[in-house]
């Protein structure tokens, strides 16, 4: 078998401390029920990282030895340091695969490699999300049939601010009626980058099994193809590619 994927499942980890009816949904946090899926897979070797850790957790021994990173943030975005968000960039830049998660729309990461706002509407009053696949013959599709039914969502709907997504894997249709783009692949130098909606921290999205199965999928879709690529423009001799 080739050698694992290495996961860094990145949380926030603020909400499930504050708030007992959250912890009990996500008992060792987000990253923790996260990670606890993955890491049933053989082909992944899974490690995580929360935001109050030193550097995030996100040391450059981490983030060298990462090949897909998953991201959850909502109410500390702004907590997040500029000099890690552009080592995770940079990385992304070099291969590294990214999956960002619902509220992680707001963070500094997605925002600095999409390069638009990333604003969208939203309303949590628990209604009926259908994430529709777009896209049936798309590997981060496999195994999920017509459609994910989820009972009791927080709601986003359009026009949702970012750039127009490269693959379209997922659309959400809600019973307020709005629409999503919920499922969006983009390609950010050799880094593949996937945004999926589901994951409000108070209902236990990240518990169905649909959900965990999507995100499974795409990180070995996100994983790097090839060795990192790096940043910069040499000069050369003419003709110093011919052999002789
Ligand atoms: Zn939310």
């Amino acid at each position: 078998m080739s050698s694992p994927i290495r996961v860094t499942v990145w949380n926030e980890y603020r909400h499930e401390k504050r708030s007992p009816a959250i912890a009990a949904i996500y008992p060792e946090g987000i990253h923790g029920t996260l990670a606890a899926a993955l890491s049933k897979h053989p082909d992944m070797a899974v490690r995580t990282a929360t935001l109050d850790e030193p550097e995030h957790g996100l040391t450059d021994e981490v983030l060298a030895a990462t090949d897909v990173m998953l991201w959850w943030g909502h109410c500390a975005h702004g907590e997040v340091s500029d000099a890690v968000v552009a080592k995770v960039r940079r990385r992304v830049l070099e291969g590294m695969g990214l999956v960002v998660l619902h509220s992680g729309h707001y963070s500094k990461i997605f925002k600095a490699l999409m390069g638009t706002t990333c604003s969208l509407c939203w309303r949590e009053v628990g209604e009926q999300e259908v994430l529709w696949v777009a896209d049936p013959s798309h590997p981060i599709a496999e195994g999920i049939g017509t459609c994910i039914i989820l009972p009791n969502t927080e709601m986003y709907g359009e026009p949702f601010g970012i750039p127009v997504p490269e693959e379209q894997v997922f659309i959400s249709s809600f019973a307020g009626g709005e629409v999503f783009r919920s499922g969006n692949v983009w390609r950010r130098g050799a880094g593949r980058i996937f945004y999926f909606r589901p994951g409000h921290e108070s209902y236990p999205i990240f518990h169905n099994e649909q959900v965990l199965r999507v995100i499974t999928n795409a990180v070995r879709y996100c994983r790097p193809t090839a060795a990192p690529v790096a940043d910069k423009a040499p000069n050369v001799p003419m003709g110093w590619f011919r052999k002789g």
